[in-house]
């Protein structure tokens, strides 16, 4: 099995989306300001033995600016996208094309992670994701009540969506997710053992960036369950510790930066 990382844009945001207290006052320091963060959008190619490729989240679509909201691309504005940042150029560079793809697992249904299912637009390929993630992505969209995350464009019915079930699945050999809920109410993150290089866990959003994992400093606006992120955390601390992992977090573009220096992982 070998893992590929795909790096697939940058998007800017303020500090207090990603991590709780960004940018609060305090009373010796009353008007600290917004800070803003330029992070990474990541995707990953698992090239399976016997599946074939697979991916692991799909970024943001080439259109965004005509898919995305106005007020989401000024609270999430994607900074770069270019050639070698789409999908199917980053795919090409792990050396595959997109008609190659056997399946596709989404973390969960943020406009940043399934947006570029555009891709994918009429062709067959099964695309998985967690039942309880499915059912809160149509139902924020439909009430409103988490529409921004969620947009409606690939929440559509013409995928071929796969519902997963559990807090763990072994989804294909030694292909494992883990649901996290806490960001999302059922997030996956995945855990692969790989043979050479050991164990990588991909923790897309439970955890965007390093900080949140080693303060540990919870998510900020984009926390959704306080209480289950904690145990969340723990959950991937644990596996973590036991098998010596390396984390890849859903948008911390240093610490991509550092794992693109090997080409794949195996
Ligand atoms: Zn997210």
């Amino acid at each position: 099995m070998k893992l590929h990382l795909l790096d697939l844009g940058r998007l800017d945001y303020d500090e207090g989306f990603p991590l709780a207290g960004g940018g609060v006052s305090t009373a010796s320091n009353p008007d600290p300001g917004s800070s803003r963060r330029s992070v990474a959008i990541i995707g990953a190619l698992v090239e399976h033995p016997k599946i074939g490729p697979v991916l692991f989240d799909t970024g943001a679509p080439p259109n965004f600016k005509e898919l995305w909201p106005p007020v989401v691309q000024e609270l999430f504005a994607i900074s770069r996208y270019e050639e070698e940042d789409r999908l199917d150029r980053a795919v090409q560079a792990a050396g595959h094309g997109l008609e190659d793809i056997r399946a596709i697992v989404l973390s969960h249904l943020h406009l940043d992670h399934a947006g570029g299912l555009e891709f994918f637009r009429g062709r067959d390929v099964p695309v998985y994701v967690h039942a309880e993630e499915l059912k809160n992505a149509f139902y924020g969209v439909a009430t409103g009540e988490d529409l921004g995350a969620y947009i409606p464009h690939y929440l559509d019915f013409s995928f071929n969506w796969q519902a997963l079930h559990g807090d763990q699945v072994e989804l294909f050999e030694g292909f494992n997710l883990v649901r996290l809920p806490g960001h999302t109410p059922a997030l996956l993150g995945l855990r692969l053992d790989l043979a050479n290089a050991g164990t990588f866990i991909l923790t897309s959003d439970q955890f965007h960036l390093r900080d949140n994992y080693e303060g540990p400093q919870p998510l900020g606006w984009l926390l959704r369950d306080h209480a289950a992120w904690w145990r969340s955390y723990r959950t991937v601390k644990t596996m973590a510790d036991r098998a010596g992992a390396k984390l890849v977090f859903g948008h911390d573009a240093d610490v991509l930066a550092e794992l693109k220096q090997e080409p794949f992982y195996d």
